[in-house]
This record gives C-alpha cells, structure tokens and sequence, in this order.
C-alpha cells in the first residue's frame, strides 16, 4: 500500500478505554507508534488525525460519510474496527473514498455466548437479588423463584459464531434448540438443532437469544407484531446490537406482564451512556431509565466480550489485518475485509 508522506506506523485509536492501552501496547509487537484518544471518532474529533495513515475505532464511534470524507482528506487509508460488529460504519462510502476497512470477525464467541447464559442464569435464579439480600441478613426465599432450563426451548435468531457456540450451552444444559438464520447450518442441524422460520421462534420460544448482526433487514426485529406472537412471561436476551429491538415495544411488553424477563448488554442509544462512569450525572435518556426500574430487566453495558482471552485475540487480529494491508493490500481470512 502506497502511504505516501505518512508513517505507516502509526496508528490513531478512538474510543480508547484504561484496558484498550493495555492490550494493545503488550501485543504490539511490530513496534506501531500508538496514538490513543479516550473521545469517540465523530466529525468534530476526526480532526484530532494528524500525519497517521490509520484509525481504529470501537462499537460506538461514527464512521459515517461525513467522518470518511474527512479521513480521506487527511490521507486515512486503513479504518481498522477492533470488533466484529461494523454497522457504525458507512461501507458505500469507504469505497467511494477508497478506504480499506477491516474487523476481526470472531476474536472470542464463547466469551460472548456465555455471557448470554450468564444473563439467562441471573435473571431466572435471581441471583443478583439473592447477592444483596443475604449481605442484608435477609436469608428469605420469597421472591427469588426460578425454573429449571432443562427441557426449556431456546430461540436462536443468528446461527453465526456466537449463535453457534451459545447453541452448544443451550444443549448443554438440556434445553431444546430452534433456530432462525438466513443460511441453515447443517452441522447444527445433526446436533439436533431445529432451524425453523422467525414466527415459529417467536411462538415456541421459552428464551429468545439473538446474534444476528444490526442491518436493513434486522432492524427492530423484535417490534410489536413480533412481542404479540411470543409466549407469556417469555425471556428475551440481546448480546447482539441495540437496534435489533425496539425498545418501546419492549417496555409495553414489559408493562403487560408478556415479557417476563429481558437480558440486554446493547441498547439502541447506548453510545451516550456505555464504557463511561455517569454515576454522579442526571441521566436524559428515560427510555434506559424505564427499562432500569423493572425489577425483571438486566442491563449490562456492553461487556459480554470483555474476556481476557477476547482482549488478547482483539489486539493481536487488528495488528495482524493492518500489517496485511500494508504489505499486501488484502487480508487472507476475507471475512475480516470489509472493503
Ligand atoms: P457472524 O457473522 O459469525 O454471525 C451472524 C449470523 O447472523 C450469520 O450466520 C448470518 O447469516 C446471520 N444473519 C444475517 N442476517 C440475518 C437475518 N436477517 N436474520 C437472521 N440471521 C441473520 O457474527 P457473530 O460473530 O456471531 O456476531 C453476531 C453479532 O454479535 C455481531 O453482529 C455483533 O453485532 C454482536 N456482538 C456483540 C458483542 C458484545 O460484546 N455484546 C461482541 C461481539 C459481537
């Protein structure tokens, strides 16, 4: 790849968290010049690049036209996304300009599926309620009833990576596995997973987990109609992407008692809440706020890929598609080009 001017070694993180530093510093073992800036790429903080041929962003920054434009201007020819999700990010017009952008597509899924069973776990049995009551001396029973997941039918919407390795957990627990992709695995198929359509999902499902990625077709795939058609008290879980859901839907489904449980480590406004301590501020979106206060909602802000191993494989996948495109313009394992 022709850079020109620029260093090819040096690189500009957006985003940039205390363990970001961490890992990326101990795995940089081509000797990058690393920039880090703790504020999320947008068009008024692209301005921060100066002399770097490459960008790595998170989940929440904008990577919109608008931004690429300005990266293009500033001779920007790697966007390198330390995630596997890339919706945040305009692809037509990574091309238009001429950007390379690359992802690492599948750094950690069981890190992130079994954050899924964690979230299912805490919210049937409780435990985050029995935690604080017995440190209360409150040694009750009362309220803390659960059900037993074996023989239980887990919807999965999304037979990727994760979908997968979450399938595998499901199994392992007894439960009966359905399962909603555009593309039928026939490997899960012999491990007795049923691949049916969304309505049979919505219908049958004791726990809906979805892992589709954010996209035209997925938006707001859990809306009304789809609410409507579930079973009473079902459980619904979202590790995948905020917008999968809709979220007032889901506080009236919550509200009438046909959601009985809801495991959410996105939501659809998170990138003015997530990866930031508000602890002292007055929060403005009442949407969270709403969704906070039911005694039968869990919300974790976006960890589920927060596993040693997931940083480790995060780091070491990004160095290695940005020394592929410098050097050969092109990454071998092509699910991690995007452009
Ligand atoms: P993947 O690409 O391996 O799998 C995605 C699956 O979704 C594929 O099998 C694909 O065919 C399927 N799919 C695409 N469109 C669909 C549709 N319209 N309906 C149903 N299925 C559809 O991705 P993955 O690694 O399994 O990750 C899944 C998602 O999880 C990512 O897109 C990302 O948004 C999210 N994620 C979240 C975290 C977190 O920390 N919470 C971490 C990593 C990934």
């Amino acid at each position: 790849m022709d850079l020109g001017s620029l260093s090819e070694n040096k690189v500009a993180f957006f985003s940039t968290q205390p363990y970001d530093k961490t890992f990326f510093n101990k795995y940089n073992e081509s000797g990058f010049e690393l920039d880090f800036f703790e504020t999320q790429l947008n068009p008024q903080t692209a301005t921060l690049i100066q002399e770097c041929a490459i960008v790595c962003v998170f989940v929440n920054d904008i990577v919109n036209e608008a931004v690429i434009k300005q990266l293009a201007e500033k001779n920007v020819k790697i966007i390198a996304l330390r995630c596997a999700g890339f919706n945040n990010v305009d692809l037509e017009a990574a091309k238009k300009y001429n950007l390379k952008v690359c992802r690492v597509p599948a750094y950690s899924p069981q890190a992130v599926a079994e954050h899924a069973m964690a979230m299912i776990l805490t919210l049937n049995r409780k435990t985050h309620k029995a935690y604080n009551r017995v440190r209360e001396q409150n040694f009750s029973l009362n309220g803390l009833l659960g059900f037993d997941l074996f023989g239980k039918t887990i919807g999965i919407i999304g037979t990727g990576n994760i979908g997968k390795a979450f399938a595998k957990i499901a199994l392992g627990f007894g439960c009966k596995v359905v399962a909603y992709d555009i593309i039928t695995d026939p490997e899960m198929e012999k491990d007795g997973i049923v691949f049916t359509d969304l309505k049979t999902i919505f219908k049958e499902s004791d726990i809906i987990s979805l892992h589709c990625p954010l996209n035209e077709q997925t938006k707001h795939l859990i809306n009304k109609n789809a609410i409507t058609l579930m079973k009473n008290h079902v459980m619904i879980i979202n590790t995948s992407r905020g917008g999968l859901i809709e979220t007032a839907s889901v506080i009236e489904g919550l509200k009438e008692g046909k959601i009985g449980y809801l495991g959410i480590d996105v939501y659809e406004q998170e990138e003015k809440l997530f990866f930031r301590d508000l602890s002292a501020d007055i929060i403005q979106d009442d949407a969270i706020q709403r969704l906070m206060s039911f005694p039968n909602v869990l919300v974790t802000a976006h960890q589920a890929f927060f596993t040693n191993e997931a940083l480790t494989q995060i780091a070491l996948v990004t160095f290695d598609n940005i020394k592929s495109l410098l050097l050969e313009n092109d990454i071998k394992n092509k699910a991690a080009l995007l452009v």
